[in-house]
């Protein structure tokens, strides 16, 4: 059946979908909340649920994709299943949609797909994920990780190459220390092509970025797309009750089940109480905290099931904190 968009994916809501945040200091602006396709659009997972989930998101508005060429597994598969369901579904809307891919981590054998910032690398990769996705240009194109074995004026050279060659419209970087981003800003500002965005994990479990990353940000008018803002799934209530068959936790190896402690689900089942208080589900309550900040552009989510998403979009209905409760956030943070 031909896909056609919901007419009122833009309309104001109240469920509050369709909110759109400024990137740093740039023209473009996101979804507060955008979905990666890390996780759960691998060759393993059946493609009708991948479809269902990416028809969702766009009829709500959300409108920025987020990949990378590693994601599966195997490799490359996120972005080749993407690429089958962009064919049939959203291409005749490809000017409303804003994908990004990453290159960054191994990927393919020999030396010059090994990971990293190389120039061979980072150009390499980005011609073949637009191959997989198909698609003429990425929105994004990021620099996947810092290398310290290359110099960064290689790695910020490729991604000005990237988007001089029309391959990609803006730059990002992602997990770069607050000290490698202002190197990178600066870099990329004399090559006359702007640091569009950062992507740092950031979550209720995972403050890393608010010792100096969103400064930098603020003060360079860069944006800030927080990853992994459920702290892949902890910060929900998927393991309140033990860890499901179906879950990250019992399936991947990214999420270990070791990190649920006793003393994590103590904090979790606080957290959980405030957000009952507050008429919202523990994820609900988690993506409101990651959008409190303004300097936080957007935060990206991953969703097993459209029931998932369903339920993050729903934080839009609620973001504001009081004082005291974000005292009492501060207090169950987890170091
Ligand atoms: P999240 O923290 O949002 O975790 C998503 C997982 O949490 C889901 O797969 C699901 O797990 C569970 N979940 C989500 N919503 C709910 C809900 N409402 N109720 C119960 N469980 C829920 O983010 P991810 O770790 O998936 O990362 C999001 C995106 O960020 C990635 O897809 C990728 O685009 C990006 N990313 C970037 C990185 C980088 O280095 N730049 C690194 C990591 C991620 P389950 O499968 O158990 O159902």
């Amino acid at each position: 059946v031909t896909y056609l968009a919901d007419p009122t994916r833009y309309d104001a809501r109240s469920d509050g979908t369709a909110t759109f945040r400024r990137t740093g200091r740039s023209g473009l602006v996101l979804p507060a909340i955008s979905l990666g396709l890390w996780h759960n659009f691998g060759d393993g997972r059946p493609l009708e649920t991948q479809r269902a989930i990416l028809r969702r998101a766009f009829d709500r508005g959300v409108t920025h994709i987020d990949l990378a060429n590693n994601y599966g597994p195997p490799y490359g598969s996120a972005e080749s299943n993407f690429g089958t369901i962009y064919a049939q579904d959203l291409r005749p809307y490809r000017d409303e949609l804003i994908l990004s891919t990453k290159a960054g981590y191994d990927m393919w054998p020999g030396p010059y797909g090994q990971g990293g910032g190389s120039r061979k690398y980072l150009l390499a990769s980005l011609d073949q994920s637009l191959a997989r996705m198909g698609v003429d240009y990425v929105d994004i194109f990021y620099s996947h990780r810092f290398d310290p074995d290359t110099p960064l004026e290689e790695t910020m050279g490729a991604l000005d190459t990237a988007v001089r060659s029309g391959k990609a419209l803006y730059a990002g970087i992602s997990s770069y220390s607050g000290e490698r981003t202002r190197e990178a800003a600066a870099i990329l500002r004399d090559l006359g092509t702007p640091l569009l965005i950062h992507q740092p994990s950031y979550s209720m479990l995972n403050r890393w970025i608010e010792e100096d990353l969103l400064d930098v940000l603020g003060e360079e008018g860069i944006g800030c797309i927080a990853f992994s803002p459920l702290a892949q799934g902890m910060l929900t209530s998927r393991y309140l009750d033990g860890v499901p068959a179906d879950s990250r936790a019992a399936q991947d190896t990214s999420l270990s089940p070791d990190l649920l402690t006793e003393q994590t689900l103590h904090h979790v089942r606080a957290l959980n109480d405030m957000a009952a208080a507050r008429g919202q589900s523990l994820a609900q309550l988690a993506l409101a905290w990651a959008l409190r900040d303004e300097r936080v552009t957007s935060v990206l989510i991953g969703a097993s099931s459209v029931e998932q998403l369903d339920d993050n979009l729903g934080a839009l209905d609620h973001l504001g904190f009081d004082d005291d409760e974000l005292k009492r956030i501060d207090e169950h943070a987890v170091e």
